[in-house]
């Protein structure tokens, strides 16, 4: 990856910076309350999934090296993903922290990114779970469709359909179905990524601290549930 003039430490400001990393199963709705935490908090959303589907459509050697394990829904090794967030990490603007949305995904991740944090003395601020039951994360993905120009434009074709078939409500822009959303990958996304993901969860439950929320009810509802996680433990910072 480049260097650019934007670049500084992986973690400047220690202790005050904030952050935050967001773990869920594939469609459990994290993307969707990373980006409203984001604009909330005023810190850059991370997605190491966009990051990496960014890389393979602009033609990056990193996306080379990505593509085939996005594509099959299987996980990116975990050196090339550390390397990944650390990278973006350095940039100017998460030097007051980050939302963190699909990573950590094991507990190799987790305990690399701890120790990176580690070094100038900043440590994970709090890490959310947003819990759904599997069977409703099949219906959700199987019936997810994107919009094409931009990816945080996303429907559902019974729960939160366009008003024209196959068009963004917003932009207009063809809506399409993730490669990686299409049964026969999604199976194995799901068979693959949860068991590392619970490892995920039992890291931050023992190294904290770790809130969990149910992701199967109004997406309103579980924004205010995060945000009153994260007002819970910056009274516990303050104390
Ligand atoms: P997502 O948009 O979060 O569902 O991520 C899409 C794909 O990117 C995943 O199916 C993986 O192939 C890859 N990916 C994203 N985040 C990670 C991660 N933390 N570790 C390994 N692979 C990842």
């Amino acid at each position: 990856m480049t260097s650019t003039a934007a670049e500084g430490p992986v973690a400047q400001g220690g202790e005050e910076r904030r952050i935050i990393v967001m773990i869920g199963a594939p469609g459990a709705g994290k993307g969707t309350q990373a980006a409203r935490l984001a604009a909330t908090l005023g810190l850059p959303h991370v997605s190491t999934g966009k990051l990496f589907r960014d890389a393979v459509h602009s033609q990056q050697p990193l996306g080379a090296q990505v593509r085939s394990y996005v594509e099959s829904g299987s996980l990116v090794p975990d050196d090339v993903t550390v390397d990944v967030v650390e990278q973006r990490l350095r940039q100017r603007d998460a030097r007051d922290g980050a939302i963190l949305d699909g990573f950590p995904r094991t507990r190799a991740q987790a305990v690399a990114f701890d120790e990176l944090l580690a070094k100038t003395g900043a440590r994970v601020a709090a890490a959310l779970y947003v819990e759904v039951p599997t069977e409703e994360l099949m219906a959700r993905l199987t019936g997810r469709r994107i919009c094409t120009l931009d990816d945080q434009h996303v429907y559902h074709i019974v729960a939160r359909p366009p008003k024209i078939t196959g068009r963004c409500d917003l932009d207009g822009a063809r809506l399409e179905q993730r490669h990686d959303d299409k049964p026969a990958t999604l199976q194995r996304r799901l068979d693959q990524q949860l068991p590392p993901m619970y490892d995920v969860v039992d890291h931050y439950a023992d190294d904290g601290p770790l809130f969990s929320v149910r992701g199967d009810q109004p997406a309103d509802d579980v924004t205010d549930e995060l945000m009153g996680a994260l007002a819970a433990v910056a009274r516990s910072d303050g104390a």
